[in-house]
């Protein structure tokens, strides 16, 4: 009888998680995950697989530095809008995985070990690290947004304003602001210049033309159509 559930709970044993030994510590139970690790530097990119089987411990503590190391240096490479989220939700998946076990236990059908599993590192968030990189991300994503910021651009909107440069053709046309000195006001946008008709003249940028509204003391407006 003692012999038919030791067979079993072998039998059981060997097919369940219980089978697989860390790959760090040998510890058990463990369960077969994996964790990236994605280094993206500009032209510099790696994706590292760190292989399981990981106990309870070790795969907490892989988890956190792939994580960490993930979010320092894994945000700099065009390809990291992939790869660093990736990453991540891997990561979490396999965190899940690891923290379902029990307690790592040395095998006890081996001679004893001294190999202990990972001391549990510092959580990701916990550490300075990490949150310099994305603090300084989302400061050059703010830097990069106001220097961008199209200020010019937005000039060329209905009210906005424009002054020659010369009045001989109104290709030297530019959108200024209008507390600046300009020559007139958009009144609207068109997609051919017949569209301006009756405009006190348009002028042509990219194949949009911008009715004018000449203002008092400007000279005579080129292009009227
Ligand atoms: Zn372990």
């Amino acid at each position: 009888m003692t012999e038919l559930i030791d067979s079993q709970l072998a039998g059981r044993g060997r097919t369940g998680p219980d089978r697989l030994d860390c790959v760090v510590c040998g510890h058990t139970p463990a369960a077969e995950v994996s964790f990236y690790r994605h280094v993206g530097l500009v032209v510099y990119v790696r994706f590292t697989r760190i292989q399981g089987p990981f106990c309870r411990d070790c795969g907490l503590a892989r988890m956190r530095d792939a994580t960490a190391e993930t979010i320092t240096s894994g945000l700099w490479s065009p390809v990291s809008v992939v790869l660093a989220p990736l990453a991540f939700v891997r990561n979490l998946r396999g965190r899940r995985a690891v923290l379902a076990l029990d307690e790592p236990v040395p095998r006890p059908d081996l001679p004893e070990s001294n190999l202990a599993p990972l001391p549990p590192t510092r959580p990701v968030f916990r550490r300075v690290k990490t949150w310099l990189a994305p603090v300084f991300l989302a400061g050059l994503i703010a830097v990069a947004t106001l220097v961008n910021d199209p200020s010019a651009e937005k000039l060329n909107v209905v009210g906005g304003c424009v002054k020659f440069d010369t009045f001989v053709t109104a290709d030297t046309a530019d959108f200024v602001r209008c507390d600046e000195k300009h020559d007139a006001v958009i009144t609207t946008i068109e997609t051919s210049w017949e569209g301006c008709d009756g405009a006190d003249g348009y002028v042509e940028n990219l194949y949009r033309y911008y009715c004018l509204d000449a203002v008092e003391g400007s000279g005579p407006l080129v292009n009227v159509p």
